[in-house]
């Protein structure tokens, strides 16, 4: 273990803080405007330790538990959005590896994240399948000792800048679409062609791009749980806690100008209480509510064992986590629009909203709050005690 890795929740969360205020905040702009991937802010992210925080101390991590990763991913997302929500895709990953990743091929994965620092990408969403990830058109092809999958991946964010990408394929050929498997290809085994429009609204760093992937991997890189079994346990909670995080961020980030707004006002007039300061301390209700919302469900996943994840009534709070905090964080900033009036609207200086908005909505549209609702109801139906 080296001492980078070796480091206490408080120390973890402030180099998290000096990333973001020094790196990933300067470059946020330029980040978003060319739609490149914030390489300097993930150069930080690795000299800072910070890609294995998650992994236990006996494997050479950092040990942090969901919730310190989540206070990281929020602290990042204040300035940088693209980055907090790489580093949260990341870490979902590190998960599933940490707890699913039992066999020798996908050990040495993990020991390499500590020791190479390896950022990892996922490939679950697929042309032809909509945003639905418990179903898979590709099937692994086995080969001897070897596996291969072909895939028209429709969305997959960073695929050109992740050591390894994490996707879902069918078992088999004949396999129906639900019987899916999880296999880890480093990128070295990864052939990635860029089959679509790249441009994107907002979280432009994150270059999630359609890609059409052909990944090869030794077939102990199949992880032997099923992708059922990942999703409940910990790709489903962890993904909405660390997402949720960011959006926690990125409302704060809008927060913050508008009541520096506020406040520059007030100081400059002389005034009380004004319609824009009242609307910052419902904006500020929200985010509180927010902030209650993620730490509950941290809360719930550590409560919960491990095989009552797939019960309705767990799935469905975190399913409302999802949509709750998504849809309060474009309210936080539209708010904040309000409240900032043009100075806000302008694409340039310190109340600028633009990046901040465009950002916003990926929250509702990844994995479509729409969908997750209807599967929520669906769940809901099984549910006898309220
Ligand atoms: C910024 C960003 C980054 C992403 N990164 C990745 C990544 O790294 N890897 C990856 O695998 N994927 C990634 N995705 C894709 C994501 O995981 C989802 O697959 C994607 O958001 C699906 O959205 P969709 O609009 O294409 O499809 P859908 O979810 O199918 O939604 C399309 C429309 O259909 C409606 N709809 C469809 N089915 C239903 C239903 N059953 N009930 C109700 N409404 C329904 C929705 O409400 C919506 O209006 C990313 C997406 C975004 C936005």
């Amino acid at each position: 273990m080296n001492d980078l890795n070796a480091a206490s929740t408080p120390d973890l969360l402030a180099r998290a803080a000096h990333v973001a205020e020094e790196v990933a905040g300067p470059h946020a702009a330029e980040v978003d405007r060319l739609a490149v991937f914030p390489a300097a802010a993930f150069a930080a992210v690795r000299n800072a330790g910070l890609l294995s925080m998650m992994v236990p101390v006996d494997q050479g991590g950092a040990g942090a538990d969901l919730a310190d990763v989540a206070r990281a991913a929020e602290i990042l997302a204040r300035q940088c959005a693209a980055t907090a929500l790489i580093f949260a895709m990341h870490q979902i990953q590190v998960a599933c590896l940490v707890h699913h990743g039992d066999q020798p091929v996908l050990r040495d994965l993990l020991r390499d994240v500590v020791g190479d620092k390896l950022l990892l990408g996922s490939a679950t969403s697929e042309s032809g399948i909509g945003g639905d990830i418990r179903r898979s058109r590709c099937a692994l092809q086995v080969r001897g000792e070897a596996v291969t999958v072909e895939k028209d991946a429709s969305v997959v964010s960073y695929g050109t800048d992740a050591d390894a990408i994490l996707l879902t394929a069918r078992r088999t050929a004949d396999s129906h679409s639900g019987d899916q498997v999880l296999v880890a290809c480093r990128g070295a085994d990864l052939e990635i062609r860029q089959a679509g429009q790249a441009d994107m609204l907002g979280l432009r760093g994150t270059r999630s791009v359609p890609y059409r992937l052909i990944g090869r991997a030794p077939a102990g890189a199949v992880f032997e749980h099923t992708f059922d079994r990942i999703l409940a346990e910990t790709m489903m909670p962890y993904s909405h806690v660390l997402w949720s995080s960011v959006w926690l961020g990125l409302a704060s980030a809008a927060l913050a100008k508008a009541a520096r707004f506020v406040q520059a006002g007030a100081r400059r007039t002389g005034a009380g209480a004004s319609v824009p300061a009242e609307r910052l301390a419902n904006l500020s209700a929200t985010r509180q509510t927010m902030r209650a919302l993620v730490e509950d469900a941290t809360r719930a996943i550590g409560e919960t064992a491990v095989p009552d994840r797939s019960a309705p009534r767990f799935i469905a709070q975190l399913n409302h986590l999802k949509v709750s905090v998504s849809s309060m964080a474009v309210e936080v900033v539209s708010g904040a629009l309000m409240v900032t009036g043009t100075a806000g609207y302008r694409d340039e200086g310190e109340f600028a909203m633009g990046r901040l908005l465009r950002d916003v909505y990926g929250g509702v549209v990844m994995v479509n709050n729409d969908r997750l609702t209807a599967t929520t109801a669906q769940l809901l139906l099984a549910v006898r005690s309220w």
